[in-house]
């Protein structure tokens, strides 16, 4: 007889974008006659830029005739894009990644899923709290953990991110292996400054722990003193995996690509106790289970380093950032604390008491669609996390409706 998995039933029953995508069809329903403004979810609403839309159509071209036809590529990516990324946005930074140390994947929500296949089930876990949901319940579904307790799971160190520490929690006293950070942050907007950085790479030496640093929204940085990858750090080739993501930065959350970096110096301790490459580790995960990014989609995402491509997806990134702008001036002009939005598309918003109940309010009175903070944690309850992917005239509308509610201080 076919069992479960039963670590699939410790999950917490629902997704929090299913939970919100649930509520506004419903509220949809109830009220055919409103419109709704979405500044809930983090999909990106301009088209693909036309310069990559070029590179797109001509790989599709080619596809379709004999001598230029490609049938399986290279698991981990063609070299003409791993060449691309390591050196425009490692090398260029004065990070030494190479091209053999890149592997191009169909998106960062995957690979940050993947991941932990290769640690034991015993290592010791820290994640943010709030968390982008995906590292919490990949490692619920691994087993990793105990049951969901008073809003947190058993097992899993939490570092809580608050007003407090600036959103940006510090290494933790006790001893943890696999650590979890994703800066700019989603929820909070929040960015790590070198310092903070360079503590977090100073205890993952010190406790041969490993920091897995997703840098989705590394392409909203603007503020230049600020690190944009983890191995911009000295030191941090030994001890830090890193993901990235064409989703947010060029506009690919449908068309799919991602990639993540596993150095050569990344290693941990295998049966015996001798050092097992990871990045031996991870390219034998891949090559089992992935048959990699198809070739057009590929050649759309190197399109993005031509000179056209990086100038339209920085125009792009720019009008998202505008968005925040408007965002975040609005809530303070209303007295809502918030953080986020000068290096990240999402802003994160103090507003009170529960945040299903806002988000309940803020559907009901503006037919504004946000995401509550609680989804995202425990100390995410309270907030709420506004998104600036979406049309101008459709967030400066969402914000006149939020200005007439009596919210804030
Ligand atoms: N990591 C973070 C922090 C995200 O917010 C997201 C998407 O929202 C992803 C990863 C997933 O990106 P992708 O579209 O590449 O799967």
């Amino acid at each position: 007889m076919v069992r479960i998995n039963d670590n699939y039933a410790k999950l917490q029953s629902s997704y929090l974008f299913t939970t919100v995508s649930r509520k506004t069809a419903a509220f949809h329903e109830a009220h055919p006659e409103r419109e709704i403004i979405r500044l809930g979810i983090g999909d990106v609403t301009l088209p693909l830029p036309r310069s990559i839309v070029r590179a797109f159509r001509e790989a599709v071209d080619e596809m379709g005739e004999g001598p230029t036809f490609r049938g399986y590529g290279p698991e981990q990516g063609y070299e003409f894009l791993r060449k691309l990324i390591a050196e425009r946005d490692f090398q260029a930074r004065g990070a030494r990644i190479d091209a053999a140390e890149v592997f191009v994947s169909d998106g960062a929500k995957s690979d940050t899923a993947n991941i932990q296949e290769l640690f034991a089930l015993d290592v010791r876990v820290a994640l943010p709290d709030p968390v982008y949901p995906v590292y919490v319940d990949t490692n619920v579904m691994a087993g990793r953990t105990g049951a969901f307790r008073a809003g947190r799971y058993e097992g899993l160190c939490y570092l809580d991110a608050t007003e407090a520490n600036g959103y940006v929690p510090e290494p933790p006293e006790d001893e943890v292996d696999v650590i979890y950070l994703c800066f700019p942050n989603n929820p909070t907007g929040a960015t790590a400054s070198r310092a903070q950085l360079e503590r977090w790479v100073a205890y993952a030496r010190e406790h041969r722990s490993l920091i897995l640093f997703d840098a989705a929204y590394e392409a909203f940085i603007r503020d230049e003193s600020l690190p944009r990858s983890i191995f911009e750090i000295p030191g941090a080739k030994e001890v830090a995996i890193e993901f990235r993501s064409f989703s947010k930065t060029a506009g690919f959350t449908g068309t799919r690509c991602a990639y993540t970096v596993v150095p050569r110096e990344c290693a941990a301790p295998g049966p015996d106790g001798a050092p097992v490459s990871l990045h031996e580790l991870w390219s034998r995960r891949q090559t089992t289970k992935f048959n990699g990014v198809s070739y057009p989609v590929q050649r759309a995402a190197a399109a993005v380093y031509s000179e056209e491509g990086s100038r339209e997806t920085r125009a792009h990134l720019d009008y998202y950032l505008a968005n925040a702008k408007l965002i975040r001036a609005k809530l303070v002009e209303l007295g809502v604390p918030c953080s986020g939005g000068e290096s990240s598309p999402y802003v994160w918003a103090r507003v009170g008491g529960d945040s299903w109940a806002f988000f309940d309010r803020l559907l009901g009175e503006a037919g504004v669609v946000c995401t509550p903070g609680s989804g995202f944690g425990l100390c995410g309850e309270g907030y709420v996390r506004f998104s600036a992917f979406n049309e101008r005239g459709k967030v400066e509308a969402a914000l006149d409706r939020i200005g007439s509610m009596a919210i804030g201080g």
